[in-house]
């Protein structure tokens, strides 16, 4: 259904992650080491919550992953259940009381939770549950759930889970502690990512596959959409909460969000990006002597539209990895010097060329208009864009943060006046087809921050 009239809102992106393992001693570690693959979905806070009998050991802080446990040892943390979450909101609410694992004891003994995505009748239940005396510690809508499930509990944990996520409309892929158990549930539309691996007797769940790369887990598969799955000591057991489940995969969890080295619903990210390249040759072909990929999540499909084009790839950007994010700078000023520290042009490489530069997309359009300009500061003839992604045209209310509706370049512009206004000689988009194609199938993807149509409506 088409939601265009929808309110504009704010998102939040995570990335989460859980372990069952008994008796293994490492298991705060092996979080750590999930988290620090999952940093890309989230820089803002994060945390581990270690789970044995009703005891939970946990630790979180604002900040990334490696700050957050700069003076606390993960290995600290031992038990048999684990669970680790990394977050950014831009919702306002960037406080530690929001950031996650969130904790509670309720009566099956401890009950931790991690959440990606967003829940969009979560202020209408949380105001219910307050009318009935329930008190919230956070404004996370996360904690909705968790109050959910913990009322729930006298009924055991299945009926509790099942129960609680019936109530729920949304995106969520969820880890939780309940019952000494290790639960992982997806929404009834796959919208945000959750897959299962495997290493000897230790079961793992994650965002995405690259977190159990790390931890060298074995791929075991995706957890479904509206499936539950439950891991203890007898192994993985499924629930399917919602036989009406219908994979709509977020689709920007592709063109931009995840790391290349996932596959998520069977797709491979860095094979689609470097298509999604071949394609936009196919629709485009510049006249270029080189071809530019914008660091990081454009490189993939710079290689791919070199490779089909015969264009030859320059590495134009360098990429300083040792700044992090730069947008609290406290002047626009110094916010500028710090883009400029963080992304720098090789002169050599792009002077006196027809440069095409690749980017994965164009949300407010600031990105592109300061590479434009570094490319031209540093000599380059003519710079042409080309984005691997249909234009961004309508906000997300799933947890990808692509903001205001009034703030989407794409909105507001043609495609000649955003060329204009991004200083380019010209400007392409990947058509819906052509990304369609690249993807594989027609079907299976939320496409709503590029058509406005949104798998869930919020009325
Ligand atoms: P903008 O600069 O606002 O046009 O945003 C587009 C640039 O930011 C591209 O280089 C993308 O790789 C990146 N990007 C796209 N979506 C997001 C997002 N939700 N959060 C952060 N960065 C993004």
């Amino acid at each position: 259904m088409n939601q265009r009239e929808l309110p504009d809102k704010m998102e939040e992106e995570c990335g989460v992650f859980g372990i069952f393992s008994p008796d293994n001693d490492q298991i705060g570690s092996l979080t750590y080491l999930g988290l620090l693959a999952l940093q890309h979905r989230g820089q803002e806070s994060a945390g581990i919550s270690v789970v044995q009998g009703d005891t939970i050991t946990g630790h979180k802080d604002m900040g990334l992953a490696a700050w957050v446990f700069k003076d606390y040892d993960p290995a600290s943390l031992t038990g048999s259940v684990s669970v680790g979450h990394v977050r950014y909101s831009t919702s306002g609410d960037s406080c530690v009381e929001n950031a996650q694992p969130l904790e509670a004891h309720c009566k099956l003994g401890s009950l931790v939770i991690a959440h990606n995505g967003n829940l969009i009748n979560a202020d209408i239940i949380r105001s219910l549950l307050e009318d009935g005396g329930v008190l919230f510690q956070t404004s996370s809508d996360s904690e909705v759930l968790m109050s959910m499930i913990a009322r729930g509990a006298s009924k055991g944990f299945e009926k509790a889970v099942v129960d609680a996520i019936s109530a729920v409309k949304g995106s969520y892929a969820l880890i939780i502690s309940l019952d000494n158990k290790l639960i992982g549930v997806r929404d009834p539309y796959g919208i945000r990512p959750l897959c299962i691996g495997k290493s000897g007797d230790s079961w793992f769940l994650s965002s995405e596959s690259c977190a159990l790369d790390a931890v060298d887990a074995e791929f075991v598969r995706d957890v479904e959409p509206g499936e539950i799955v439950v891991i203890d000591e007898n192994g993985l057991n499924s629930i399917s909460h919602d036989k009406n489940n219908n994979l709509t995969t977020c689709v920007f969890e592709y063109i931009y969000f995840a790391r290349p080295d996932s596959v998520i619903d069977g797709i491979d990210v860095y094979d689609l990006r470097s298509k999604c390249g071949e394609a936009l040759y196919k629709e485009y072909p510049v006249d270029a002597d080189v071809v530019v990929g914008v660091p990081d999540s454009g490189i993939p499909a710079a290689l791919g539209y070199s490779q089909a084009s015969g264009i030859p790839y320059a590495q134009g950007f360098i990429k300083n990895r040792y700044v992090g994010r730069t947008f609290i700078s406290p002047t626009q000023e110094i916010r500028e010097k710090a883009v400029s520290l963080k992304l720098n042009a090789v002169r050599s490489l792009v002077k006196d060329k027809k440069v095409l530069l690749i980017d994965d997309s164009i949300v407010r359009g600031t990105t592109s208009r300061r590479m434009v300009r570094k490319l031209r500061q540093a000599g380059a003839k003519e710079v042409h864009i080309g984005i691997v992604s249909p234009p961004v045209s309508d906000p997300c209310y799933f947890g990808i943060d692509t903001p205001n509706r009034e703030d989407l370049i794409a909105n507001k512009m043609s495609n000649a006046e955003i060329c204009d206004s991004i200083g380019a000689d010209s400007l392409q988009y990947l058509s819906l087809e052509g990304l369609l194609t690249a993807l594989g199938r027609k079907d299976g993807f939320c496409l709503g921050c590029l058509n406005g149509i949104y798998p869930i409506s919020t009325r």
